[in-house]
């Protein structure tokens, strides 16, 4: 019996869907509001539905339509996609899921065993990822330990599978992978845990077999250059880059311009990050922290502009890559909009990769202005820490990160979540001569200060929504907290934006007024979509939160209460003839660290396992053990108490089924130092307030 109800649901999902119309046509067509087949909807990015039965007239009464709960229990950064009423989604630890998208009912599902496949390589990012790609009959997936992998979208079974990275170097992919021509691109992220030498790689969708590969930065010219855009970039590189990889990972940003046929790919930041370690001479450490255009057929490159030559300071160019037409100087222009780390909002004409502008949406302090005659920075000299330390705006966190910047052709605004921080960066104390690359933790040339306020106390977000003709602020929400997810936006005049602090909210595009929210008792890290499936418009939206963001911990992002492995993972679609009821959340959870005075803590100890724990743990586990809800806060573990039992799990890999990495070079004393210095963060934050 259970198997007829399968059959049939897949007969009618069959029967539903026409996946092989998934082409570059079909992936161009900004007016089907029914379907949302690719990250940004459609090929421009730029997140915006046709659709407008939920306008601003009618969204107070959007109600949940349905739900589904999902039994892993980590992050959900990722918007779902939609082909003719199937919907297709990547979970935590890179399951993926199709659903009748009326309904929730689950058609087919797929894990790619990613905890299993990463061991002892795992580390940050490795529970969740961006999104997925669908191209004619296949879903198309990256998995976190660097495999690409083509499903069929019908029944989710696996068709190829490919690895696109070296195991042993200390790379992954969060990203998602971008479908254009009977190809598929992915890159990968890194630079802070190891040499990388960025790269981007095309594959046949239909067979995951090798289409081409563009190298970001130069290698070792001894070795020979790949192309002469290399020989190129090698010129404006000093020292011997090659050694620590040089970096400009492309984790996030990949945009297909059909209209002039153009893969734009955006870049990261430099390993390491410090410039005076990685190119001691200077130079602008090409292509770094840029927009590179490329030819999709053979992937050689065309033209780049590069938002932060020769950067020093975690400001990478991955973030959403825009394509919208814009009325400026008199004529229409085919325009890029960025809003990368650096905090300036760039538009760029991309027939020629020419800045049109460039302002500041945030404060920023590493540099006046862009000089819109060459595209350059005018940057501030202290910015590069010149006497070994300089607080800088925006942070390493940036003014913005990946989360989704929608675009709204109607009202001509981009709509992003904004994050205002400043950052003390700090190579005091380094050997700038014999810095090494890390190998597997953290490293980045910069000081990793365990101080909680060096991070997030002070920080704030905000939602902008920006006019890149007029080149200012249309309106901004200030948001309580500064890891807010991404936005989509629509024909009835709507924004939604999820929150940090588990509110669902709908915005008047025009004027930034809001207009319904709803509270989905768990903090939202992913962005929104909508579609719709028998005259009926959905909004649906992944509950969970999560991303590398919130590992950075600390009370600015505790306070929420979404402790680790406490609140429900979901899928919820809004509708306005929805009469779903949500079960209740568990109310938030503010860890109590753990009381044990009997431990005894030795403060040199606890100095020296400040180092280690910076170096390994914090990425995930909170900075001054504070966890944000990425991890569990160690202050509140028996475990530490344990030598046995913390080596077992940390050094052993007693947990890394459930997501806890194997640090296997760690010695009996690192242990004991990080033992004592987890409990000393323990203690103070048992010690009454002063
Ligand atoms: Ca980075």
């Amino acid at each position: 019996m259970k198997r007829l109800v399968v059959l049939a649901v897949l007969l009618a999902a069959c029967s539903r869907s026409d996946v092989r119309s998934i082409d570059d046509a079909a992936l161009s067509d900004t007016t089907n509001g029914e379907n949302w087949l690719a990250l940004g909807r459609t090929l421009n990015e730029q997140r915006f539905s046709p659709l407008k039965q939920i306008d601003t007239s009618n969204v107070a009464n959007l109600k949940v339509d349905w739900f589904l709960d999902l039994p892993e229990t980590r992050g959900l950064v990722s918007p779902p996609l939609v082909n003719n009423g199937v919907l297709y989604f990547i979970g935590s630890l890179n399951v993926v899921r199709a659903v009748d998208a009326t309904n929730g009912r689950v058609l087919w599902s797929y894990d790619p065993h990613v905890a299993q496949q990463v061991g002892d390589r795992m580390r940050v990012g490795f529970d969740n990822s961006r999104g997925i790609a669908l191209w004619r009959d296949k879903v198309i997936l990256a998995s976190w330990d660097g495999r690409l992998i083509g499903l069929d979208a019908a029944t989710g079974r696996e068709q190829w599978s490919t690895m696109t990275l070296d195991p042993a170097k200390a790379v992954y992919v969060t990203g998602a992978p971008k479908v254009f021509k009977d190809k598929v691109i992915i890159g990968s992220g890194g630079t802070e845990q190891g040499p990388a030498r960025g790269y981007v790689t095309a594959y046949y969708a239909a067979t995951g077999k090798q289409a081409w590969r563009f190298n970001i930065v130069p290698g070792n010219p001894a070795d020979g250059f790949e192309n002469a855009a290399m020989e190129m970039a090698a010129k404006t590189w000093t020292g011997e880059w090659w050694k620590f990889g040089g970096g400009g990972n492309a984790w996030h940003g990949f945009t297909y311009d059909a209209e002039l046929d153009r893969l734009y790919i955006g870049t990261g930041n430099g390993s390491p990050w410090n410039q005076k370690i990685r190119s001691p001479g200077g130079g602008d450490n090409l292509f770094l922290c840029s927009i590179v255009a490329l030819n999709p057929d053979t992937g050689e490159y065309l033209w780049h502009y590069q938002t932060n030559p020769g950067e020093s300071w975690d400001y990478n160019s991955n973030m959403d890559i825009v394509l919208a037409d814009l009325p400026i100087g008199g004529r229409t222009v085919k325009a890029i909009l960025h809003a990368p780390k650096n905090g300036f909002f760039y538009v760029i004409d991309r027939e020629n990769g020419k800045l049109l502008s460039a302002d500041p949406f945030t404060t920023v302090t590493w540099a006046t202005s862009i000089d819109t005659v060459t595209g350059r920075p005018n940057e501030i000299a202290a910015a590069r820490y010149p006497d070994g330390r300089a607080s800088v705006a925006p942070g390493p966190i940036g003014g913005h990160n990946w989360h989704a910047m929608s675009y709204n052709p109607a009202t001509g605004l981009a709509y992003y979540p904004a994050i205002h921080m400043a950052y003390t960066y700090s190579d005091s104390g380094i050997d700038l001569a014999s810095w090494k690359s890390p190998d597997w933790q953290r490293g980045t040339g910069v000081t990793a200060s365990d101080a909680v306020s060096s991070r997030s106390d002070g920080v704030t977000g905000s939602l902008q929504a920006w006019d890149p003709v007029r080149r200012k602020l249309a309106w901004e929400v200030p948001l309580d907290g500064w890891w807010n997810p991404g936005t989509m936006t629509s024909a009835g005049n709507l924004v939604f934006e999820g929150r940090a602090d588990g509110h669902f909210v709908a915005y008047n595009a025009t004027t930034g007024a809001e207009l319904w929210k709803f509270n989905v008792g768990s903090g939202i890290s992913a962005p929104p979509i909508t579609y719709a499936v028998e005259g009926r418009q959905y909004v649906a939206l992944l509950v969970g939160w999560g991303g590398a963001g919130i590992g950075s911990g600390g009370p600015s992002l505790a306070r929420y209460g979404w402790a680790y492995g406490v609140h429900p993972r979901r899928l919820i679609a809004f509708s306005l003839d929805g009469n779903a009821a949500l079960p209740p959340s568990p109310p938030p959870v503010l860890v109590t660290p753990l009381a044990a005075r009997e431990f005894g803590v030795d403060a040199a100890l606890a100095a020296k396992g400040s180092t280690e724990f910076g170096n390994r743990c914090r990425t995930c586990h909170g900075v001054a053990a504070f966890s944000g809800g990425l991890a569990p806060d160690l202050r509140a573990s028996g475990v530490v108490l344990s030598a046995i039992g913390f080596a077992d799990v940390v050094r052993g890999g007693a947990r890394v089924a459930k997501g806890m990495p194997a640090f296997r070079s760690l010695t009996d004393d690192e242990l004991l130092a990080i033992r004592h210095y987890i409990r000393q963060r323990a203690e103070a934050g048992l010690a009454p307030p002063k």
